[in-house]
């Protein structure tokens, strides 16, 4: 089933994910490998892969790449929106966390992906709410649990790293930081060459990954391109033609524009 929350292997591949080269390696050493051969790490005392956080502006791959993690390593994947764990009810919300991580438990080797993390886990300061800081304790204290439980690998997502708790971050946590940036112009190539390996509608793709390169395109997100390529179907068929041309590309950057904005203010 694809119903969130619960979990399935997902078909998502590494060739799936455009550009990204770094940040593809460092899950791979990070979490695939050792979910393949966990004696061979626990021989040199790693005896669990670190949490990840993957970091940076909307529609670059986070969600894809915590996708592919799983499916590399054949385990299963449970899906998380922060927000969905939230519950106004006194002790819901907390119950709701534990629950993941049961779920979890019962579906080893398994990838738990908190998308929106810092929905779930505001900086605990003054302006915080007690309800949320039991939240942010509560997944805290399921983290420190995983290290003696085999099988159970975080990644955890969020456009915003300014404002989760610092405690989440800490060794043994989600302690491995990955940004996941806003490609430039060869990586929106390779975003769309990897985007058009599931459509086959474009004969030139040489040429078409070309038009994703230059300035026309400047400040798309891998989703922006998705929604190029799209734009680029329909002008296909406004001409009744089932191939999209180099026009057509065309046509659409005129019409796409970068969704992401100016994200320095957060980052700097
Ligand atoms: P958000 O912060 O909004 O959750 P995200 O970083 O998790 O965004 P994804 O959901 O992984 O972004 O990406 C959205 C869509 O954009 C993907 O389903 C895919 O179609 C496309 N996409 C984004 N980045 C890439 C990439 N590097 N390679 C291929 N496709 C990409």
């Amino acid at each position: 089933s694809k119903r969130e929350g619960f979990a399935t292997i997902p078909d998502v591949s590494w060739d799936d994910i455009g550009a990204l080269k770094t940040v593809r390696e460092e899950l791979q050493t990070a979490i695939v490998e050792p979910i393949k051969d966990p004696e061979l790490y626990a021989s040199v005392g790693i005896s669990a892969p670190t949490g990840v956080l993957l970091w940076g502006p909307p529609g670059c791959g986070k969600t894809l790449l915590a996708k592919a993690v799983a499916a590399e390593s054949k385990a299963n994947f449970i899906s998380i929106k922060g927000p969905e764990l939230l519950n106004k009810f006194v002790g819901e919300s907390e119950a709701a966390v534990r629950r993941v991580f049961t779920r979890a438990r019962s579906s080893i080797p398994c990838v738990i992906f908190f998308d929106e993390l810092d929905a779930l886990v505001p900086r605990r300061d003054d302006t915080v709410s007690e309800s949320s800081a039991r939240v942010v304790n509560t997944l805290l204290t399921e983290l420190d649990g995983l290290s003696e439980r085999q099988g159970i690998y975080v990644i955890a997502a969020t456009n915003r790293p300014d404002i989760i708790d610092e405690a989440m971050l800490r060794p043994g946590r989600l302690e491995t930081p990955l940004f996941v940036d806003l490609p430039g112009p060869e990586e929106r190539k390779e975003i769309l060459k990897a985007l058009l390996r599931h459509n086959k509608a474009v004969d030139d793709v040489e040429n078409v990954a070309e038009i994703a390169g230059t300035e026309a395109c400047n400040g798309y997100s891998g989703a922006d391109l998705g929604a190029f390529l799209r734009q680029a179907g329909h002008n296909a068929l406004r001409r009744r033609s089932k191939r999209l041309d180099a026009a057509d590309f065309l046509l659409a950057a005129k019409k796409v524009k970068g969704s992401v904005g100016d994200m320095k203010r957060y980052y700097e």
